[in-house]
């Protein structure tokens, strides 16, 4: 560097207004989104063609940060569903039921790396869609997605090994359901084991994420899969509606919310129609005072502050052993204190966009339950943008069991605590909830993970870690959370007949 150089340099950082370690953490990194192509209007995709809705109406899907509309996609009635069923009763009687596994296995894994080609502007286009930060979009969702088609592109031809002896069936037609949260992620967990088994697909996509599901059906098109074999029908409510009740549908696959999981159990009672049901949960993270405390407390944060809490297994009540409650909560604290709120777009972005106004009002109004309830409320002194709809991770501190910030799903950055003394205590206070998707347990002691394992009513039990999904490895509820698995072997099984 030369004198001159120098003189600079030091009198930049003596610039008394800079604020130099900021400047270096938090110097925003945008993603670019200058190469996404989004149409104006999207169509429905039904038998291989984009075809326009059967009563001529499109409903706006909005960026949940800057409240711009993104694209009109098409409003799915009955008549579209039933085109959609018919389309895809035909392409099971006459083309995939009868193509050899290995063949189907060929389109399942060129969708998957269709995806991985394609995985920059999918990461950006769910980030846009649905406000979560790009690092969760580019490093989770996007790769698992594409991970779920190969997975299940390996199994399709040998169904006989995953169940010996059993001659597995592929059943028919599935009508799928999902929701918000992981739009491509949830269409990938649907599509992929449905069509290794052999049945073809009608996938209706959220109202208010629809755009990867379309995205993909581009991805379908490209891929040469022969028409009906996926049909992507948009729509709200009643498209979905419309498929649980279409007498010519053989299974059904929903994730989405408890009291939509109950109306669709009873409304395919009695049909035949199996069932898989993914639904709410009310996550319990458990922190032994013998756990690894800063990794604990980084889990905690993952589980519950990172993608806005949006995840139905979101870690949304803590359970701390009193010994150590107190350093917890305040090493959590200055952690909340360090996470960013804002522009999913900014690679430096923990806690995105809610994904809607309504999202974001249900929250608001939890935040004032557990108020009124006695819970005492922190949140980070962080900035957060003044358009779009956003959330401060919030903590409700001395909360009982039966505070409905504690009972009920916020499906938001909202964190509640308690203590425990005993292990007795505690599992007795986990498990009492409606639900039992997922839990966490945070301890030095192999024993204690096993024990707790094995009395938590939970789909899913993390040890030392928080969120972790792998392709192979099956997810799924008890009780209110639904039942059926997606995910591994267990995961081809609703999409079966065994004999
Ligand atoms: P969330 O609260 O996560 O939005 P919902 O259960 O309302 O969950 O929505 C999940 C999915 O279910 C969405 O695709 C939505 O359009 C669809 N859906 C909503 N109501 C019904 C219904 N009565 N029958 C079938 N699908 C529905």
């Amino acid at each position: 560097m030369s004198k001159k150089q120098d003189k600079k340099h030091q009198q930049q950082a003596a610039e008394p207004s800079l604020d130099f370690s900021k400047a270096l953490i938090y110097t925003p990194a945008p993603e670019s989104s200058a190469h996404i192509r989004l149409k104006k209007q999207y169509d429905l995709f039904i038998n291989g063609t984009w075809v326009k809705p059967s009563k001529g109406g499109y409903f706006e899907t909005i960026n949940p940060s800057t409240e711009q509309v993104l694209a009109k996609v098409a409003e799915g009635t009955q008549e579209d569903v039933d085109k959609a069923v018919k389309a895809a009763r035909a392409a099971y009687e006459n083309v995939w039921s009868k193509m050899p596994a290995r063949e189907r296995a060929k389109y399942i894994y060129r969708i998957a790396r269709l995806i991985q080609e394609r995985a920059r502007e999918f990461a950006v286009i769910e980030s846009m869609d649905g406000g979560k930060p790009i690092r969760e979009s580019r490093d989770i969702d996007i790769p698992l997605a594409a991970n779920h088609f190969f997975y299940y592109a390996g199994w399709a031809d040998k169904l006989e090994y995953a169940f010996p002896g059993k001659n597995p069936e592929s059943i028919g037609v599935a009508g799928q359901i999902i929701p918000w949260n992981f739009p491509l992620l949830m269409a990938a967990w649907k599509i992929a084991p449905a069509l290794a088994a052999g049945n073809t697909v009608v996938l209706k996509p959220a109202e208010s994420t629809p755009l990867t599901a379309l995205k993909l059906a581009e991805i379908i098109e490209e891929s040469g899969l022969p028409a009906g074999v996926v049909n992507i029908v948009t729509g709200a409510g009643a498209t979905g509606a419309a498929i649980v009740n279409h007498p010519d549908i053989d299974k059904i696959a929903f994730t989405g919310s408890t009291d939509v999981g109950k109306l669709i159990q009873k409304a395919i009672a009695g049909t035949g129609k199996k069932l898989t049901l993914e639904l709410g949960g009310k996550a319990a993270n458990i922190i032994f005072e013998d756990a690894a405390l800063d990794q604990a407390v980084e889990g905690i944060v993952n589980g519950i502050f990172f993608n806005q809490g949006h995840v139905c297994c979101a870690g949304s009540r803590l359970f701390v052993q009193e010994g150590v409650a107190d350093k917890v909560i305040r090493k959590l604290k200055d952690r909340m204190a360090s996470l960013i709120v804002g522009d999913p777009m900014d690679k430096n972005t923990d806690i995105g966009a809610i994904n809607s106004p309504e999202q974001l009002k249900k929250i608001n109004e939890y935040l004032k339950i557990g108020v009124n309830e006695g819970g005492e409320v922190f949140q980070p002194n962080c900035s957060i943008p003044s358009k779009g709809y956003f959330c401060k991770p919030t903590l409700f501190l001395n909360t009982s069991q039966s505070h409905r910030v504690v009972q009920e799903e916020i499906f938001g950055p909202v964190l509640a605590v308690q203590t425990f003394r005993t292990v007795e205590e505690v599992i007795e206070k986990a498990n009492n909830t409606p639900y039992g998707l997922s839990a966490g347990v945070w301890t030095d002691k192999g024993s204690k993970i096993f024990n707790m394992t094995t009395k938590l009513k939970a789909g899913v039990v993390w040890a030392n870690t928080y969120n972790k999904f792998d392709p192979s490895s099956p997810f799924g509820g008890f009780r209110e959370s639904g039942f059926g698995r997606e995910g591994g072997l267990h995961g081809l099984l609703p999409y079966l007949n065994l004999r």
